[in-house]
């Protein structure tokens, strides 16, 4: 969709705005939402292009236009796909840039976050007239935000989830496969209606989309044991078998998500690693053999 209307894609507070952004290819676009039934928070502040941000502000000075305030600027998580527009969104409106610690952390130097969120936060959906929690979600990102609207069920999920493509889990980047998996599976019980992913369009059953990801990890994880099993011992031998099915331009990505899926089995005691990160040698555990 390239027009600058929003597309409601809900009618319980939260507007979908897809802006073209520097991201990982299939996507080539981040959803910003508009959160909020009369005023509103912008969550991902993502375009750190000027004629994508000059669609964004003109949006958002037609609602300010129609007497609604724009209250804050959420950010799920540091990469620069949801945070290139972040510096621009906050100075023209004069509004604060919300993120979890994390966040802030990994931000510091390039991008300010002038407030601290996490799941104690308690005030935020009341001002824009909804039910809003806020869930720490790490895995993807150690910061990783998503909010869910309690009443109405629809939950922002960030890069948890994405209806074009599976989630990069980079362990050079903070990301953790233990964390991802265990927070898709909390998310699940939480019972979602409709997902809204940062790429992508919406996702209608989020119970069923949550499981079917667990699903595909843990099937994808042992594709990895078996590639370790079979003798497979560097990473891009692993890379090789356990991503047969994926196109050998996306390997060099699938690698940081093996390697993640690498430390979770030997953490787990599957596997075992001698040597540094990228030039380790993998090999099955005695009793896995
Ligand atoms: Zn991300
Ligand atoms: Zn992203």
């Amino acid at each position: 969709m390239s027009d600058d209307t929003l597309q409601d894609t809900s009618a319980a507070g939260v507007e979908r705005l897809p802006l073209r952004t520097p991201t990982l290819l299939p996507a080539t676009h981040t959803n910003s939402y508009f959160v909020g039934r009369r005023d509103f928070y912008l969550v991902e502040p993502s375009s750190p292009y000027g004629p994508e941000q000059a669609r964004l502000h003109d949006l958002i000075e037609g609602r300010v236009e129609r007497g609604h305030r724009l209250l804050g600027v959420i950010a799920t998580h540091h990469h620069p796909d949801h945070v290139g527009g972040a510096g621009a969104v906050c100075e023209r409106f004069g509004v604060p840039l919300m993120a979890h610690a994390r966040t802030r952390d990994k931000l510091a130097g390039r991008v300010t976050v002038h407030r601290l969120l996490d799941e104690s936060e308690t005030g935020l959906g009341a001002p824009v007239g909804l039910d809003l929690a806020v869930l720490h979600t790490p895995g993807h990102a150690p910061g990783h935000l998503c909010l869910h609207e309690r009443t109405a069920g629809w939950m922002i999920v960030g890069d948890m989830l994405s209806s074009l493509s599976t989630i990069v889990i980079d362990p050079d980047d903070d990301g953790d496969m233990d964390d991802y998996v265990a927070q898709l599976r909390r998310m699940a019980s939480l019972a979602p209606t409709t997902l809204f992913p940062a790429h992508g369009d919406p996702v209608a059953d989020g119970v069923a989309a949550l499981g079917a990801y667990v699903a595909h990890r843990e099937a994808r994880e042992e594709k990895v044991r078996r590639a370790v099993g079979g003798g497979a011992d560097t990473l891009a031998a692993v890379v090789a078998r356990a991503y047969d099915d994926a196109p050998v331009w996306l390997w060099p990505i699938a690698a940081k998500s093996a390697r993640a899926h690498l430390e979770r089995l030997r953490r787990r005691g599957k596997i075992t690693k001698t040597g540094d990160t990228t030039r380790a040698r993998w090999r099955p555990t005695e009793d896995e053999t």
